[in-house]
């Protein structure tokens, strides 16, 4: 596509990314959220379409879909999976729905097939947020490859880390020739905070270990919102407002994280496996349940979800302890700042949401947590966990 030039980095980024798909397009953009918002412009939907997505997942999902003119509707989960509830989807579904955003939440393929056939039948645009999925399976297929296209994190605590960074990704050319051509348009990184996100990176990998991450988090977030670092969302996106920059691409610094990260994908893929596969195996034995198996899903867990009774006073044991429990997700529409109704959430809407967010945390995979320190959270929560 030389009509819509890419830079030398960019180019070995698409390459690398589309060869773990096997085919397809890939564009590397700041942050997954602006990955999908270009998504979204360059399928030229209806303007003030409805976008179905699940009443669990992050603000930013939503925000990107404000900013891109549309409106976001949200549909409850189904308990076991925390994936969105194929029966309740039906419901919503209607003249004035634009697309459809499926969420493999925690790595745990959505039921694609039911999903699929809808959106076949209504002749709607299916998009996979795999933000949490990287080398999950449907059917033998991966992940991202069911949609019309499928979009990727890198921030910190995603499948693998850029830094912050994003992935849109497509199988149709058509699609692939407009993102591009989309693409001319996002900004260009400054050298400047290309050396900042240098730096941020060799941070975290020094001063970021599972015992430190909530304190190392709450430090962040503050150096964030003093304008110190890059943090992953400005107060005012938070609260519903188009940042200035937003549609940006990734820096320098980030795409050669990537490029790294890429080259050991194979690697942290078989860690995750094994680590979540510990859990799965283990947790029945202290009393909790598991995520249920499924003959059509291959689930590498990017975090482990476990429901406990006692979250808030867990969570803040477990910080004092040094032991590393994700508080996925918070609320509904995680990371809100402003109130639910301003991202156009009705409290109550989704009751099997909002019950998760009251019980869930979940266990880390990533290639910091070995099998004994695996076996520490364990202990924890039998300890602890109510
Ligand atoms: C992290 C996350 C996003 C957004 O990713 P960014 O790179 O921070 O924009 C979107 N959806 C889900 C489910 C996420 O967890």
């Amino acid at each position: 596509m030389n009509k819509y030039p890419l830079t030398k980095q960019e180019q070995t980024l698409q390459k690398k990314f589309t060869n773990y798909f096997a085919s397809g397009t890939c564009l590397p953009f700041a942050k997954g959220r602006v990955a999908l918002y270009a998504g979204l412009k360059a399928l030229n939907i209806p303007e003030g379409s409805e976008i179905i997505m699940p009443g669990y997942t992050c603000v930013v999902v939503p925000t990107a879909v404000m900013f891109a003119g549309y409106k976001p509707v949200y549909v409850d989960i189904d308990p076991n999976t925390y994936n969105i509830d194929t029966d309740q989807l039906a419901n919503r579904i209607s003249e004035r729905t634009g697309a459809i955003i499926v969420q493999h939440t925690y790595g745990i393929p959505a039921e694609l097939d039911t999903i699929t056939q809808y959106c076949t039948q209504h002749n709607i645009p299916l998009i996979e947020d795999c933000c949490h999925s990287f080398a999950s399976r449907y059917r033998d297929k991966l992940c991202g490859t069911y949609g019309r296209f499928s979009f990727f994190s890198g921030q910190w605590n995603k499948f693998f880390s850029t830094g912050l960074g994003g992935f849109f990704y497509t199988q149709e050319p058509e699609l692939a020739e407009r993102m591009h051509k989309l693409f001319q348009n996002a900004q260009k990184p400054s050298s400047l905070a290309s050396l900042r996100f240098a730096l941020q990176i060799l941070a975290y990998q020094f001063l970021v270990k599972p015992s430190t991450t909530a304190l190392m988090t709450g430090l962040y977030r503050l150096l964030g919102r003093a304008g110190i670092v890059a943090g992953s969302s400005s107060y005012e996106e938070l609260e519903g407002t188009l940042p200035k920059g937003y549609f940006s691409r990734m820096a320098p610094a980030q795409l050669k994280k990537s490029l790294s990260e890429l080259d050991k994908i194979q690697q942290t893929i078989q860690h995750r496996r094994q680590i979540g596969e510990f859990y799965h195996q283990e947790l029945p034995r202290l009393n909790f349940k598991t995520v249920p198996e499924s003959s059509k899903t291959e689930t590498v867990f990017l975090r482990y979800p476990v429901r406990v009774e006692n979250k808030e006073a867990l969570l803040k044991k477990a910080e004092k302890q040094g032991i590393e429990l994700g508080t996925w997700f918070e609320t509904p529409l995680h990371g809100n700042e402003a109130p639910l109704s301003v991202f156009a959430y009705e409290t109550g809407s989704c009751p099997n949401a909002e019950r998760a967010c009251e019980q869930v945390i979940n266990l880390p995979t990533h290639i910091g947590v070995d099998m004994d320190y695996a076996e520490k959270v364990l202990n924890f929560l039998r300890k602890y966990a109510g």
